[in-house]
């Protein structure tokens, strides 16, 4: 054994570190399942001699506890901020995660119950059907959230009777949870889901059971996700029947530990070496049943179907990229045609050790994964030293360099956790799932450039509106002297005007209205050259329809027709949310802003590095892009477009993709708060860079701040995004 010594070199041949970073200088903590039961002081001896603590807030685990204990991590209270490690039963208020220092960790990404709160799951999961095929994401039973959507799941009843299981939209353990075979029988008065039921299950020995996964994700930008080589399959404790009137019957129908512990029926097993006898059995055993590969495709898709709501809270509210992981547990169940479905994700999947087989898995998994997540050995109470000491080396200057740092540091880091991974296999990215989800079809093609002429018509007919607003504006200010939101209004038009008539194919000379002219006549001037782009911006769009109509396809993304009429009575207020959907889903406002050298094709990379010249400078300001970009998001996110649900005419059965306006207020405001401040922290990152921008940006917070999502704000963050792209 290791001795417990301060010396270097016995350091480093420790078996609880691990060396990270470029020279492999910073030792990390390994963990070793073991411990639990050894009570090994030279397990505990690194620990210690870094004084690592940890705090569990909001919920209570022995197993946790017992494994960081026996590696010499000592317990703080909950108001401490001096610990490596926060567990937490719940997401982290935001003012919180934003003090976390670079080394400490906490167990949730913010935001993740857009996974796994049944309601957003689904919705989430409904949107992707959406957007890339109904069957490339058919991964979840067809789902209903009521009341809203009782007359669809109505109409959708009478094609099939089902049965269908309800279950409330936020619980767990099977609690709340039944059969039904009529809309009667559903209250109205609950939120409340309503699944197809999978009356047809695998069945092992005639009893249904579900497989538990353990699914870890490292980041969420860019995602990272593993699983856990076990998992466990949880039985029904009575023999599978579809007799409706066994339909009360939950010991039949459900598979929640919970619920059949309750059994008389129920089989425990005290031998950790017997897996595939009681209850619970472990996965490996199942693993011949099971099509692992399937399995990982859904769960892949489930956690990319969120991915773009937890990327923006992390960029939002998270400072170092380090600070959050997340441990979720997958359930799934096998139908008899060996299609896996996946019924919830679990936010704090139950690490109780009820049996011995549960501890044989669930130690284990903890202990990899804290050696996975990588706890850096450093004394919490010496955080500033630290904080320092990791910062960007002060030779790199400009930002092409220091986003290439952190790309090498993402890669760095996904090295090393792959190094200490233990149990835990990494699905994505792997080299195949990379080339799978990323691969676009000639379809995939199409439907692009379907998407971007009509980003291109909404964001025209926007542009239309301001035309015609400064037309009436002139008219009505004949007599009145510019104020200051006037002047600031048009020179920002001014500046879109001259970024944007840059970005036409055919040259436009933009004349701008001198600051000696009248109000009046400045808006005139503005207005004619407004129109005069648009009609070559047109012409741009026109030329891209005859490109798609050479393209044979029935499956537009939206119906031509439906889309133009909705263009035709949508208010400005409308066009703005619908662009801000389009720049949302391009990740890139240029799928209808362009760029100088555009191809029909409008991967968003391709068009960045084109337009430039220069790849890595572009890289650097699409990720900056991308970060005001994503705060928009958050903005636009919480907001309900509930129009863009008139343009896209969702299928039968749905209910569109967005919030409903019930839960805009309170969410919109708190989320204001936090965009006006991150708006300010760009001020300042953009004022030391030398950008003179700093007073369109200071009036866009003013904007924010002062609550009024809507008017010229889009127009504004169209400026704002190109003018930090501007040098
Ligand atoms: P909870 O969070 O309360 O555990 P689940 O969605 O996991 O809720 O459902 C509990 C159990 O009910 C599952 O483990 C499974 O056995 C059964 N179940 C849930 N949904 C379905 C479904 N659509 N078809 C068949 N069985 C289901």
């Amino acid at each position: 054994m290791i001795s417990r010594s301060s010396n270097p070199f016995s350091l480093r041949c420790h078996t609880c570190i691990a060396w990270s970073g470029v020279s492999r200088k910073i030792p990390v903590l390994l963990f070793h399942a073991e411990a639990i039961v050894l009570k090994d002081a030279n397990i505990r001896s690194i620990g210690e001699k870094y004084n690592l603590a940890f705090k569990i807030v909001r919920t209570e685990s022995r197993l946790v506890r017992g494994i960081l204990v026996s590696h010499g991590f000592h317990e703080v209270h909950p108001n401490s901020n001096d610990f490596n490690l926060m567990w937490t039963g719940s997401h982290l208020k935001t003012y919180l995660l934003r003090t976390l220092q670079d080394f400490q960790k906490v167990n949730h990404f913010p935001r993740s119950y857009e996974l796994t709160r049944k309601d957003r799951l689904y919705k989430n999961i409904q949107r992707m059907q959406q957007t890339h095929g109904f069957q490339n994401f058919h991964i979840v039973p067809q789902t209903f959230v009521l009341p809203a959507e009782y007359q669809e799941f109505c109409n959708y009843f009478c094609k099939d009777k089902g049965p269908w299981i309800i279950k409330p939209v936020a619980s767990s353990r099977g609690r709340g949870i039944y059969l039904v075979s009529s809309p009667s029988q559903i209250p109205l008065d609950e939120n409340i889901l309503v699944s197809r039921y999978i009356s047809s299950p695998l069945l092992i020995d005639d009893f249904k059971f579900d497989v538990r996964l353990y699914v870890l994700v490292t980041s969420y930008d860019p995602i990272i996700i593993y699983v856990y080589e076990e998992g466990l399959a949880r039985f029904a404790t009575v023999k599978y029947d579809h007799a409706v009137k066994n339909i009360k019957n939950q010991f039949m129908h459900l598979t929640n530990y919970s619920v059949n512990k309750k059994s008389s029926d129920y089989v425990s097993c005290d031998d950790p070496e017997v897996e595939d006898y009681g209850n619970k059995w472990s996965m490996s055993n199942l693993t011949l049943l099971l099509l692992m590969g399937q399995i990982e495709d859904l769960i892949i898709k489930a956690v990319l179907s969120a991915e773009i709501q937890i990327a923006t809270a992390c960029k939002m509210f998270v400072p170092h990229r380090n600070n959050c992981f997340e441990l979720y547990g997958f359930d799934v169940l096998i139908d008899s045609n060996l299609k896996p479905w996946l019924l919830e994700v679990n936010l704090s999947p139950s690490l109780a050790c009820d049996a011995p087989l549960d501890l044989k898995v669930k130690a284990s998994m903890i202990s990899d994964m804290f050696s996975l997540v990588g706890f850096t050995c450093q004394d919490p109470g010496l955080k500033q030293m630290r904080s320092d000491k990791t910062g960007l080396d002060p030779s790199v200057k400009n930002q092409t360099q220091k986003s290439q740092v952190c790309d090498m540091k993402v890669l760095r880091r996904t090295q090393e956790e792959h190094e200490r991974r233990g149990g835990f296999i990494r699905i994505f990215p792997t080299p195949q799932t990379w080339e799978l989800y990323r691969l676009e079809d000639v379809r995939g093609k199409k439907n692009n450039i379907d998407k971007k002429v009509q980003a291109r018509m909404a964001f025209s007919s926007y542009l239309h509106r301001v035309q015609m607003r400064l037309l009436a504006e002139s008219r009505a200010n004949s007599s009145s002297a510019s104020s200051e939101r006037d002047n600031d209004q048009m020179e920002l038009v001014m500046r879109f005007l001259k970024r944007a008539a840059s970005n036409l194919q055919q040259d436009m000379r933009v004349v701008l209205p001198s600051c000696q002219l009248s109000l009046p006549d400045r808006q005139r001037i503005l207005s004619h050259q407004l129109g005069e782009f648009i009609h070559f911006y047109n012409k741009e769009t026109e030329q891209m329809v005859k490109s798609l109509e050479k393209i044979k396809d029935e499956d537009h993304c939206i119906n031509p027709n439906v889309f133009q009429e909705f263009i035709l009575e949508a208010s400005e207020s409308d066009l703005e949310e619908v662009l801000t959907f389009y720049t949302h889903k391009n990740k890139s406002a240029s799928v209808f802003l362009g760029t100088k050298s555009q191809s029909s094709e409008t991967d968003s990379n391709k068009e960045c590095q084109k337009g430039s010249g220069e790849p890595a400078k572009h890289q650097t300001r699409k990720s900056e892009s991308l970060e005001i970009l994503q705060l928009c998001d958050v903005l636009y996110g919480f907001v309900c477009p509930s129009v863009i649900r008139k343009a896209s005419k969702p299928r039968p059965g749905s209910a569109g993709v967005f919030k409903e306006p019930d839960s805009l207020s309170a969410q919109a405001q708190s989320n204001q708060l936090a965009i006006v401040s991150a708006l300010k922290k760009l001020v300042e990152k953009q004022a030391a860079r030398q950008y003179s921008t700093s007073s369109h940006i200071s009036l866009l917070t003013q904007h924010v701040s002062a609550q009024s999502p809507y008017g010229d704000l889009f127009i504004y963050f169209l400026l704002f995004l190109w003018l930090l792209t501007e040098n």
